[in-house]
């Protein structure tokens, strides 16, 4: 990652816009799904750091590059795929997953550096508001599904001095600064 997005990161770290994950928070009994980019530099050490955050060994998972910035209507990264794996593709994936295993937590990851969103020509600020939208589009999709299960926003960062960490990326904060619409 270059010194622009390692200092935006910073930055949205200082807003609370991506905030340390508190333990068993986003965790739930009947364990929850997760949407991730399939990168092995980080889904090995994903699954741990979610198992320890959530206290659940029942993780359902979903891997896409680029993970969570996938979902938005208009997103580059699905749009550049001859194979096109498209976002409402991956919606209803979740769903039926959540349907299927009695699921009710859903968490959408991102990461950066992201290679797919690298490829796409994405900034690291850039890549945060795919994500964003996302969220909000997943939700937007929920309701109009009757899906009630809460979704929790994660980013992975592998910071340069710090070395890799989870966060929760609060969606709603993002907007409000950012002037993004939910
Ligand atoms: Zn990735």
């Amino acid at each position: 990652m270059n010194e622009v997005g390692q200092r935006f990161l910073t930055t949205q770290k200082e807003l609370g816009i991506i905030t340390d994950l508190d333990p068993h928070k986003t965790g739930d009994p009947n364990g929850l799904l997760l949407l991730s980019c399939g990168d092995a530099d980080i889904s090995c050490g994903l699954l741990d750091h979610v198992r320890e955050l959530t206290g659940s060994s029942r993780i359902h998972q979903i891997s896409v590059n680029g993970g969570a910035l996938n979902l938005a209507q208009g997103s580059p990264l699905p749009r550049r795929r001859s194979y096109a794996i498209t976002g409402i593709q991956l919606m209803h994936e979740i769903a039926e997953a959540c349907r299927l295993k009695n699921l009710t937590k859903v968490a959408i990851c991102a990461h950066s550096q992201c290679g797919a969103a690298h490829a796409c020509g994405l900034s690291e600020a850039q890549a945060m508001e795919w994500a964003v939208r996302g969220k909000f589009d997943l939700r937007k999709f929920f309701e109009e599904n009757g899906l009630a299960a809460p979704i929790c926003s994660m980013m992975h960062v592998r910071w340069k001095d710090r070395g890799p960490r989870l966060y929760f990326l609060d969606a709603r904060r993002y907007a409000e600064h950012h002037r993004l619409a939910a």
